[in-house]
């Protein structure tokens, strides 16, 4: 289907990032509601650009967000990206919420999310993908409370299109990349490791207010941040999780194939843990009505 900016009404904003904005839309002729990203078209060749999105098209993993479709707004300078809209919001709304209520997220439903995670970043890594930008606002909640990762770099265009105009270090970024070295699937474990250790602290690991040159000598010169002194009484399977994606040594820091045969993870698989009640009590869904849709499920 070719589609065009008349056939969807915009909802809301969902948010603005570094590279473009997002809105939660509705499509006229269905009904249905999707998420529609919007970011300048890079001047880089098309043909690359379709390449890219192809592959998104293709990308079908439970731990992966549903592309729907894309088109050019705007005279050909907007690409559009439709995804499924997922209700139950970032990780990073989810921690402000939490850290709003001084709590923290329990460990069971850290360890489902942690899986989750994980599994999406294996099934990347098979299709020779790194994902460059794992933190909160990058990792969606189903209404069913199922973790989805975004927002993955693939070769290179909207890569480099946000490349443009990226700024400085992220809180998340691995030791190894800020010191310019090789990026690997590892240093994706590390971000996720920092993104879900916020969960289980109500307060933020590093300072919030950092210049980029203290970020740095945070991230890279001092021990890396532990559960070990974290209030709540987290499993030692656990710490022992988060000791080795926080590894300073990405040659030491395991991949998400091997995270998945960690203790604390083997133990969560066996468990079956109802994310959907846990979200819905989050955002305080107690009345059906009051809870947005979206087309997939
Ligand atoms: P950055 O540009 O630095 O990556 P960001 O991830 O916050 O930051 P965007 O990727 O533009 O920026 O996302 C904007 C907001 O929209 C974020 O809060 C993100 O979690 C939310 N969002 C993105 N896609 C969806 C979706 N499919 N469903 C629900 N919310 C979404
Ligand atoms: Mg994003």
């Amino acid at each position: 289907k070719v589609y065009c900016d008349k056939d969807f009404v915009v909802i809301e904003r969902l948010g603005e990032g570094a590279g473009g904005s997002v809105d939660k839309v509705k499509e006229i002729a269905t009904g249905l509601i999707w998420a529609r990203k919007t970011i300048p078209a890079p001047s880089a060749p098309i043909q690359q650009l379709r390449r890219e999105l192809n592959f998104l098209a293709n990308c079908k993993h439970p731990h992966i967000v549903v592309f729907h479709g894309t088109y050019l707004s705007a005279g050909d300078s907007l690409i559009n990206v439709l995804m499924e809209y997922c209700e139950g919001g970032s990780l990073e709304a989810v921690r402000d919420r939490m850290r709003e209520e001084r709590a923290a997220v329990s460990e069971k439903v850290i360890a489902k999310i942690a899986e989750g995670c994980l599994k999406g970043l294996e099934y990347l890594k098979s299709k020779n993908i790194i994902h460059r930008d794992i933190k909160p606002s990058n990792i969606l909640l189903t209404a069913a409370g199922i973790p989805k990762l975004i927002d993955f770099g693939v070769s290179g265009e909207l890569v480099d299109s946000y490349a443009g105009t990226f700024t400085g270090t992220s809180y998340y970024m691995a030791p190894e990349r800020i010191q310019g070295a090789k990026y690997s699937v590892r240093s994706d474990v590390w971000s996720l490791g920092l993104t879900l250790m916020e969960l289980a602290r109500t307060e933020p690991i590093y300072p919030v207010d950092l210049g980029p040159i203290e970020l740095i000598t945070y991230i890279v010169g001092s021990q890396p941040p532990t559960l070990d002194d974290a209030a709540g009484d987290w499993s030692d399977e656990m710490k022992d999780f988060f000791r080795q994606c926080l590894c300073l040594d990405d040659s030491k820091r395991p991949s998400p194939t091997e995270l998945l045969q960690h203790p604390w993870i083997l133990e969560s698989q066996k468990r079956k843990i109802n994310l959907a009640r846990w979200i819905q009590q989050v955002w305080q869904w107690d009345k059906p009505s009051s809870r947005p849709q979206s087309a997939l499920q």
